[in-house]
């Protein structure tokens, strides 16, 4: 009854919902981003979603970050998007990870996952999930907001670019930027889809391409991109 909606769809039906509901999912950060991503993954009926963030919740996170509340204030995020998940959907076991993911924990806790979906506040974290996955072939769902834009896409190792491959050069934190609120839940839920899409293997995923969203003129665009010969960690890789 739960998942009518979905089962009904000929690319899911029975056999695509139980797929999900033995998937198991990572996500990375439980802000703005994470909060749609999350959210829509366990009403979709995603089985296992572990959730990593070494935050607490505060007051400035309410304004987008819709998985926590005024009571959660002070607690670790993670704690708090389990609660906020299991009371949507209990049949999902959410495993949530108050810690800060690093080179050192992160391949223990991604090989647990069949997929990854990057959330967080800081490029050098969308590095180490970039580094770790291309190495575990996880597939990876990137996503990224500032101001009244956003972008995502999907990298898929050993296939076609990976982040590096884009954005080879370090770039300051956004954490601190205006954001609007609602561009983070469309960008999150751009990335609920592209995760969904990826553990059934329907449609088109956002590869080799970036989907940007600019808020301000209403329109989304579309850039295509390959994987960059200078890459090092492509590089690597295939070695
Ligand atoms: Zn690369």
């Amino acid at each position: 009854m739960r998942y009518q909606r979905h089962i009904i769809l000929p690319q899911i039906g029975l056999e695509g919902q139980e797929k999900l509901k033995n998937s198991k999912v990572l996500i990375v950060g439980a802000g703005g981003l994470g909060s749609a991503v999350s959210y829509y993954l366990t009403a979709s009926g995603v089985g296992h979603i572990g959730i990593v963030d070494p935050d607490t919740v505060e007051i400035s996170n309410l304004q987008r970050q819709i998985l926590h509340n005024e009571e959660r204030i002070g607690m670790p995020k993670a704690i708090s998007a389990m609660i906020s998940l299991k009371k949507l959907n209990s049949e999902v076991e959410v495993l949530p990870y108050p810690d800060e993911i690093n080179y050192k924990n992160a391949p223990d806790i991604i090989k647990l996952y069949d997929l990854v979906v990057a959330c967080p506040d800081n490029f050098s974290t969308r590095l180490i999930l970039n580094d770790i996955c291309l190495k575990l072939l996880k597939p990876l769902v990137m996503g990224a907001v500032a101001k009244f834009e956003g972008h995502v896409f999907d990298i898929i190792p050993p296939y076609g670019p990976c982040y590096r491959c884009i954005f080879n050069e370090a770039k300051d934190d956004i954490g601190q930027e205006g954001i609007l609120s609602p561009v983070a839940g469309v960008i999150g839920a751009l990335q609920a889809v592209e995760s969904i899409k990826l553990l059934l293997k329907i449609g088109k995923p956002i590869h080799e391409r970036m989907i940007i969203y600019d808020a301000l003129k209403g329109f989304f665009r579309e850039v295509k991109f390959v994987k960059n010969p200078a890459c090092e960690i492509c590089q690597k890789n295939e070695d």
